[in-house]
């Protein structure tokens, strides 16, 4: 699949602006946006707001320059445990790439080892590095499942994410209390054993970290 590059590489951010708005600041492009929304760009209340939209855009899409192959790679032990590794409720939140508006949720990651295994903190480092860019929930899912496959060659992995959609919420096109369920089962997690074990064990109300 072609996501499955973007696993290995940082994904490299456009280097050509659209033709003509070169010259322009990150900070006078969003004051343009402000003027077109109707808005005074210049009274008080928003005076500083192009500064505080690109510090808060720069941190929200700062997983284009983090490598996840590099974050597991730091934290791979060898194991002799062949039981299922589970991660579940880790907290997500995201920019959806069509409305560039907030999806956020909880993300479950599980795997089932073959030698390895990866220090549980780096899971919810991994979770971040994908979901601090544009994303396409469906996209995160499959991107996380085939980092942790690609790092630590695990018998399968499965992954889990449930989230919400302000582009669908705030605009009214979904209930308000639905939530969208994506998942992506490699290697072992294909078969109904596992995969049923696996999403038993994410239903299960408790600690979080088995
Ligand atoms: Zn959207």
């Amino acid at each position: 699949m072609a996501q499955a590059m973007a696993v290995t590489k940082p994904v490299r951010r456009a280097a050509e602006a659209v033709d003509g708005l070169s010259e322009f600041s990150t900070q006078e492009l969003y004051r343009e946006i402000l003027n077109r929304l109707g808005e005074d760009a210049t009274r008080d209340g928003l005076l500083a707001t192009p500064g505080r939209v690109e510090k808060s855009m720069a941190f929200l899409t700062k997983g284009y320059d983090q490598n996840p192959t590099q974050i597991l790679r730091g934290a791979m032990f060898d194991v002799d445990y062949d039981e299922m590794v589970i991660v579940k409720d880790i907290e997500m939140f995201s920019l959806c790439e069509h409305h560039m508006l907030p999806f956020f949720g909880k993300v479950h990651v599980a795997y089932i080892p073959n030698g390895k295994v990866i220090g549980l903190s780096k899971i919810p480092r991994l979770v971040e590095v994908f979901a601090r860019r544009l994303q396409v929930q469906e996209r995160m899912t499959r991107q996380i499942a085939d980092a942790i496959q690609e790092a630590i060659e695990p018998q399968g992995v499965g992954v889990v994410i449930e989230a919400r959609h302000l582009c669908m919420m705030m605009r009214g096109i979904e209930k308000q209390n639905s939530s969208t369920v994506t998942s992506a089962m490699v290697g072992c997690f294909r078969q109904k054993e596992t995969r049923t074990e696996f999403l038993s064990l994410v239903r299960q109300p408790g600690t979080g970290t088995l």
